[in-house]
């Protein structure tokens, strides 16, 4: 399900702007947003903590804070993380983990025992925020283009824009009217096109004979390719 907004002024600016596909570009900047705030105020918070408490960032996120210059700031709530996580070491050692205490058993030997079902119930989850709160930007953003596109104006500013990554490409048309996706697919047909044309305009330069020619955007195609086809979602602070 995604969320449909009525506003179009932020899918125009977005389509204006992004410099590849608008719904990464636009998830990278909350997320940016989102980093400040995890320093400033989140990781102060008892919620945002008791969240983490859960089961943590993903690898992805966690690696962006480490390289952080802000990183200290997740002291306090590093403090509190491994203390919560010292107390559960504990009650594996001592026996008493969620509700097995009444069996007479110890709970290592169960969580031996237990089958995979049972051990992914015990093993700490990740709980993520920052994958939650992108998974929340990228339905919104998705809601807002999928209406925004009746609009003949904002399809002629997506024409000119970097257009969606083959990911959101599919999940957008997952969730549109016919019209919508005829478009999308032939403007992605379009886009793939180009991209083709500059990886012979590549590969041509890279024969001795025309290696003199001058360089143009054609150099770059590998990354445009790249972010069309694997997405182009930072995690990091940065964008
Ligand atoms: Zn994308
Ligand atoms: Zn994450």
């Amino acid at each position: 399900m995604v969320i449909r907004m009525k506003s179009h002024g932020e899918i125009r600016s977005l389509l204006q702007n992004a410099p590849y596909c608008p719904i990464c570009y636009h998830i990278n900047q909350e997320i940016k947003r989102q980093f400040r705030w995890l320093f400033i105020e989140y990781s102060h918070s008892g919620p945002y903590i008791s969240n983490l408490v859960k089961g943590g960032f993903c690898h992805a996120h966690a690696l962006a804070i480490m390289k952080s210059p802000a990183g200290p700031d997740m002291s306090y709530c590093y403090r509190i993380l491994i203390k919560s996580y010292e107390n559960r070491l504990r009650k594996l050692l001592t026996g008493t983990i969620s509700g097995r205490e009444k069996k007479k058993q110890s709970t290592l030997r169960l969580f031996k025992e237990a089958d995979n079902e049972q051990k992914n119930s015990i093993i700490s989850r990740r709980y993520c925020p920052f994958c939650k709160s992108q998974e929340l930007f990228e339905q919104v953003a998705i809601g807002r283009l999928i209406n925004a596109l009746d609009d003949p104006e904002v399809r002629e500013l997506y024409v000119l824009s970097p257009g969606l990554c083959r990911y959101h490409l599919e999940r957008t048309i997952s969730e549109s009217n016919k019209n919508v996706q005829e478009f999308l697919i032939k403007k992605a047909l379009d886009k793939i096109r180009e991209m083709s044309g500059d990886f012979d305009q590549y590969f041509h330069k890279l024969d001795y004979r025309y290696s003199k020619e001058p360089k143009g955007k054609e150099q770059e195609t590998w990354l445009r390719a790249m972010r069309f086809y694997d997405s182009y979602i930072t995690h990091e602070e940065e964008v």
